[in-house]
């Protein structure tokens, strides 16, 4: 065995065969995979082997395509067969919410390039028999979808992995992983120790333990699964074709043909997690004993579906563990703040996300950036407040979520209320309805009277939508009142603060006393951030972005940290309010004897409000006038208090993130994750206006953003005023053109100050005129939509300014 290797990859399973092979195909030969029995050892050897590219994520369902496109590239490589059955899925929708979500799906695949289609209950009928289509709305239908071998595609993978370069071994177990001082790794084996760069935990089951030894916690959780294979059934095998695979959510199956029979298998409300206390390394190539009880309802709503399956014997039954992270997608990517460590763990579909989850992270490793937002895949998406006690019930959670209709505009309840403010409770009284960013409580929007506190899940305007209407009305006639913690903050300090902030951002650094907005860009001139910057002093500055990307950006941070610098993250020490609307400043000056008529558009001030000394920054993502202001936890609720008095005066009224998202739409502002992301480039979305082209720094993707500066990119970030009825644009709508799609939308909602429907959207540049008219699809439907030249609020910005 060798004792020295540029990576090590522990787990054998099909997630580290993957990445392995990723590694070799990206050029990097000198690495090498750790297996403590045999390869597929964990969860792989037992799984059902479908494939299947739906994923409610974007970037994931893309990647689902690449890992499904991936097993020809592996069969011809190695000569070995992967045991490919490419027939076909359906996806059964039995009320209108399920078809709603299949029709948006359909939407994106088709600027995607994915081929799939909606059916009918007579085609769904025709093309899977023994479905019983009663109660049936429609269905998609993939061509995509099938299943294969489980253990072949892994070995599959193994064999690419060894022509490239890739060393594998066996019954090797690693027992501890060490860090050097100089950051580089000692990976300790019962066969002896390695000495490499770079360690990823592909461990699978034993995941968890494994990130353990570097003192790593990954919130993941396996939980048991089970599918039955039955004898043989004549409706099957009598038939010319391979029967396609059917996933119907209601009751919670996946089907398919296996030989000459059916297997079948359930994501079943009573559920059980499986090693609460950590996984026994005794475990292996050994089954779970069958249990009948916690599937028996699903059995019986699948007799109803599938009558053929009624009198149908059961040949075998496997029942096993997989893992899952709190929200069903993989955990990817560096550790935040510890070098050479990778995570490709959590991967709870194998055959459907492997093959991304090993490019994505062998891009990563080799070019320092992924191609594209892996976002919902990061590892980093979870903060240092996640534990092993918020992620039990957020997997039990997902697993019984797996098949249920996923809105967008959801809020799902376990582990919750875990991270709240000093507002909390005040906000509650008030009526708040509840959502959750990053673990923490935010207010989606205040119910009155007899209204309802919870928002209806729904893919068309929900409950909410008067409710949001009164408070943006609030904003832009009066005065509204939200919080600031939501933000995540950042405190810059040393004698090369200035300096630093030059390379990292690409954007202005501003003097002291005034604020900026800067993108962050990769190497590549992708966008990594949209940040303010504020100048305190020459040698301290704070930055505030997204409140969810705080582990993303600090890990960025701190790869990227030198010279007399030193980073914080505040995000949770420092909270506050922002007001905003035209009464706004009346309110402020209200509460503070500072004259607030020296505070221009981009200043900032520390100033005494009510009691406590506060930092105020004059500028607002509402586009209104507005101040945010910033003061330390333990003073918020005097802080309220005195903002409240003062504000009822002037009509104040508390506001939530629904509101505030529309209210952002009247100025066309993009949002972080939704029209900024690393799918994105500043010249392409209109960043590029605040890119300091004149300063002297190198600043850190300048060669890039320069490039597209003088070869502008084919498609740009434009408003469309969209002719919608009773839903609104989400995000990857697609934009019909001249009878094509050739664009899609980013974001978009509803503007109850304006009342229209907007939509934000990346169409070619090339196609770009004054009033251009589009078709938008809408949950299966065209909406005309006509293209917004003008800003249409305050589009000289003499309210945001004045
Ligand atoms: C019943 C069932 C059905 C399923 N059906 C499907 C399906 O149809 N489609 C699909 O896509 N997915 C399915 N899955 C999920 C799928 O099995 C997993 O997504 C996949 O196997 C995860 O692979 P992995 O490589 O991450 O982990 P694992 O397969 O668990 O591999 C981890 C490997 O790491 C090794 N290892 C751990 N610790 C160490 C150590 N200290 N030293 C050395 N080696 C170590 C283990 O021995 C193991 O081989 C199913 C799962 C179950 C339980």
């Amino acid at each position: 065995m060798k004792t020295s290797t540029r990576v090590v990859v522990i787990g054998g399973g099909v997630v580290g065969a993957s990445v392995l092979y990723h590694l070799t195909k990206l050029g990097w030969s000198d690495v090498m995979l750790l297996e403590r029995s045999e390869l597929t050892s964990g969860s792989t050897w037992h799984a059902a082997g479908g494939f299947h590219t739906l994923n409610g994520d974007t970037n994931m369902a893309a990647l689902q395509g690449y890992t499904i496109g991936l097993y020809k590239e592996l069969e011809e490589i190695t000569g070995m067969s992967c045991g490919l059955h490419h027939v076909g899925g359906l996806t059964l929708a039995d009320n209108q919410d399920r078809f709603d979500m299949l029709l948006a799906e359909r939407a994106k695949h088709r600027y995607m390039g994915l081929e799939t289609e909606i059916f009918g209950p007579e085609e769904i009928k025709t093309f899977a028999p023994i479905i019983n289509t009663d109660g049936l709305i429609g269905a998609l239908y993939d061509p995509l979808d099938g299943h294969l071998d489980p253990s072949g595609t892994t070995h599959a993978y193994a064999k690419a992995a060894r022509l490239g370069g890739a060393d594998i071994v066996t019954h090797t177990m690693v027992k501890e992983t060490t860090q050097r001082l100089d950051g580089t790794w000692d990976v300790v084996t019962d066969k002896g120790t390695i000495h490499t760069e770079h360690v990823v935990n592909a461990a699978g089951l034993w995941a968890r333990e494994v990130g353990a030894m570097a003192g790593v916690y990954l919130p993941l959780h396996p939980m048991e699964h089970q599918y039955i294979v039955t004898d043989d059934i004549a409706d099957i095998y009598s038939r010319d074709t391979e029967h396609p695979h059917v996933m119907d959510p209601a009751g919670e199956s996946y089907l398919r043909q296996e030989g000459r029979g059916l297997c079948i298998g359930f994501y079943e409300q009573p559920c059980r997690p499986w090693a609460v206390k950590g996984t026994p390394w005794s475990f292996g190539h050994e089954l779970l004993p069958d249990d009948f009880d916690k599937i028996e309802d699903s059995i019986a709503f699948a007799y109803k579906r599938f009558p053929v399956l009624e009198t149908a014997g059961v040949k075998s039954v496997i029942h096993g563990p997989f893992t899952f992270a709190p929200d069903g997608n993989p955990l990817v990517g560096p550790i935040p703040g510890l070098r050479g460590y990778w995570s490709a763990c959590g991967v709870m579909a194998g055959f459907s996300q492997g093959g991304g989850v090993g490019l994505m992270l062998a891009q990563w490793m080799v070019h320092g950036e992924c191609e594209r937002d892996t976002s919902a895949m990061d590892v980093a998406r979870f903060g240092d407040w996640v534990s092993p006690g918020y992620t039990l019930p957020k997997v039990i959670e997902n697993y019984q979520t797996r098949f249920s209709v996923s809105y967008p505009n959801e809020e799902l309840p376990a582990a919750r209320p875990n991270r709240t403010t000093p507002m909390y409770d005040i906000y509650d009284k008030m009526g708040a309805v509840w959502g959750q960013q990053n673990g923490l409580e935010v207010v989606n929007y205040f119910a009155t009277g007899d209204e309802p506190r919870f928002e209806t899940p729904s893919f068309r305007r929900s409950n909410a939508f008067a409710a949001t209407a009164r408070e943006v009305h609030a904003v832009r006639n009066a005065v509204g009142i939200n919080e600031t913690h939501n933000f995540g903050k950042y405190v810059v300090t040393g004698a090369d603060a200035r300096n630093w902030l030059d390379r990292i951002m690409a954007g202005r650094i501003p003097n002291p006393g005034r604020l900026s907005l800067s993108p962050m860009l990769a190497p590549s001139g992708r966008i990594i951030g949209d940040f303010t910057v504020s100048c305190l002093s020459e040698t301290e500055f704070r930055l505030t972005a997204s409140y969810g990307a705080q582990s993303y950006h600090m890990r960025w941070f701190l790869q990227h940290l030198d010279g007399d610098v030193q980073i914080e993250n505040i995000s949770d020490r420092v909270t506050g309010f922002q007001i905003a609307g035209p009464h706004a400043r009346d309110v402020l000056a209200a509460c503070t004897h500072d004259d607030l008529a020296e505070i221009r558009f981009m200043d900032l001030r520390k100033m005494v409000v009510g009691m406590t000394e506060c930092l105020v920054q004059r500028v607002s993502y509402t586009g209104d006038l507005g101040y945010e202001i910033f003061c330390d936890p333990m003073a918020q609720r005097q802080l309220w208090q005195t903002l409240w008095d003062a504000g009822s005066a002037f009509g104040m009224k508390p506001f939530g993130m629904r509101a505030m998202m529309s209210l952002r739409l009247d100025k066309h502002f993009g949002s972080w994750g939704r029209d900024y992301s690393p799918d994105y480039t500043p010249a392409e979305t209109g960043l590029d206006r605040f890119i300091a082209w004149k300063k002297p720094a190198e600043f850190i993707g300048r060669t890039a953003a320069e490039a597209e500066r003088d070869t502008p990119p084919d498609r740009m970030l434009v408003a469309f005023e969209v002719d919608a009825e009773d839903t609104d644009v989400n995000a990857y709508e697609p934009v019909w053109i001249d009878g094509k799609v050739q664009g899609f939308c980013t974001s978009g909602g509803y503007s109850h100050h304006l009342n229209k429907s907007i939509a934000l959207a990346l169409i070619p540049r090339k196609l770009y005129k004054d009033n251009l008219k589009v078709q938008i699809e809408l949950l299966g439907k065209m909406r005309n939509s006509t293209l917004i030249q003008e800003i249409p609020f305050d589009a000289d910005g003499a309210r945001m300014r004045g």
